[in-house]
């Protein structure tokens, strides 16, 4: 695994922070989807760039997506819109490159590449989201066409996706064997959306989807019939590998004006960064972040080699979640008092990241994966 950057991952990295800074850099805590944010991101190439040339996109691989992620999370964004963007990418457009049909990709490609269409990926049964084989939704049929019926929660992107890509139970006795995917456009008759609220990631904002009896052609399968596992897998494994890289961008930010802060501000002895307590807080941070981020790169890493496709993501996912969180907690700790105020940004920096522990399946379940793995060899 080589990290030196490569000159045009390089101009990459520095045009995406750069981008962030000058474009993306929120004056005030947004509160609802940014729109010209997304419009801004989708003209940079944000979106583009790890989808097929065949849509317009770039082509380019996990790790070099990851790293221009993390440079638009250190240039400013905001996490909402990092979180929007990687749910549409990573949750929908990239596993719809994979196993989309000609028709599928013909239909949604363009679009989601250039941001004019929005994606979602519809898996959590409001029942519970950890044990897969609980899917309440069903689409009942065959070559026909297919019935969806019951509800999908806690979607991300929800309140304004076009497409949604839904994993419901073709075969309700074959359990995970009986799950399938579907593309359900929004329009869809007897698909109603309902937004929720949420304590943080205002701009990513999430709705429960119910279908009531949508009739869907046979070619909104996603894949082969009971390929939903497969297809569900390769949206976790991009999620879990590449969604949080934006936020350890945005953690580094909040960790330089830690710095800044305990630089400049004083007590009798001098700058408060003189005390043990403040700059091993400060180190624990950097520890954090640089663990979770080599994490996150050679998940990425082997995304693009096609290998490590569960312990890998779990490890990055549980490393980048914790980091976020603690590092969120230790920065409130170190600016205390005026940390506390909403101009510092550093409490709603915290409310964004708690949601990580649970999106993509939560702290237990990636546990659960890298217990299940010690000892084997990640295939
Ligand atoms: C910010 C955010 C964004 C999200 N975005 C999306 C999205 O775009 N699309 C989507 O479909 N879903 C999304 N989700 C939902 C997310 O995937 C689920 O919250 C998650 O899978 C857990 O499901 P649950 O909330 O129903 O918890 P439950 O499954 O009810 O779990 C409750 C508790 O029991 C524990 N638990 C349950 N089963 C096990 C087990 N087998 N082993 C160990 N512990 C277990 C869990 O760890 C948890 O602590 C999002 C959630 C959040 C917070």
């Amino acid at each position: 695994m080589n990290l030196d950057w490569t000159p045009e991952q390089q101009a990459l990295i520095a045009e995406a922070s750069r981008f962030a800074h000058d474009r993306l850099l929120p004056r005030d805590r947004p509160t609802a989807f940014d729109e010209a944010g997304w419009r801004a991101c989708a003209e940079h190439g944000v979106l583009a760039l790890p989808l097929p040339a065949a849509w317009g996109g770039r082509g380019e691989g996990a790790l070099t997506t990851v790293a221009v992620f993390e440079a638009l999370g250190r240039g400013g964004a905001d996490r909402g819109l990092l979180f929007a963007l990687g749910a549409h990418l990573f949750g929908c457009a990239l596993p719809i490159s994979r196993y989309g049909s000609a028709h599928q990709q013909a239909r949604w490609g363009t679009g989601l590449a250039d941001g004019s269409a929005i994606g979602a990926l519809a898996i959590t049964d409001p029942a519970g989201g950890s044990d897969l084989t609980l899917m309440g939704a069903r689409a009942l049929g065959g070559t026909e066409g297919y019935v969806l019926s019951g509800e999908k929660t806690l979607v991300t992107n929800g309140p304004r996706a076009d497409v949604f890509l839904v994993i419901a139970a073709t075969a309700p006795d074959r359990g995970p064997l009986g799950l399938s995917a579907f593309l359900v456009p929004r329009e869809t008759p007897g698909l109603s959306v309902e937004p929720l609220g949420a304590p943080g990631l205002p701009g990513a904002p999430m709705a429960t989807i119910m279908f009531k009896e949508c009739g869907l052609p046979p070619a909104a399968l996603l894949g082969p019939v009971g390929a939903g596992m497969k297809v569900m897998s390769s949206s976790l494994r991009w999620e879990r590998s590449c969604l949080l890289a934006g936020f350890l961008g945005a953690a580094e930010r909040d960790l330089q004006s830690c710095l800044a802060h305990v630089r400049a501000r004083r007590d009798r002895r001098g700058p408060l960064l003189k005390h043990e307590a403040v700059a091993h807080r400060l180190a624990r941070m950097k520890l954090r972040l640089e663990a979770a981020r080599w994490l996150v790169y050679r998940a990425a890493w082997n995304i693009d080699e096609g290998r490590g496709v569960l312990l890998a993501p779990a490890l990055a996912k549980l490393a980048a979640s914790e980091c976020l969180v603690d590092n969120a907690l230790d920065a409130l700790r170190i600016s205390a008092g005026p940390g506390w105020l909403d101009e510092a940004g550093l409490a709603s920096a915290l409310r964004d990241v708690v949601g990580t522990m649970s999106a993509s399946g939560t702290t237990d379940v990636q546990l659960s994966v890298i217990a299940a793995s010690l000892g084997v060899e990640d295939p």
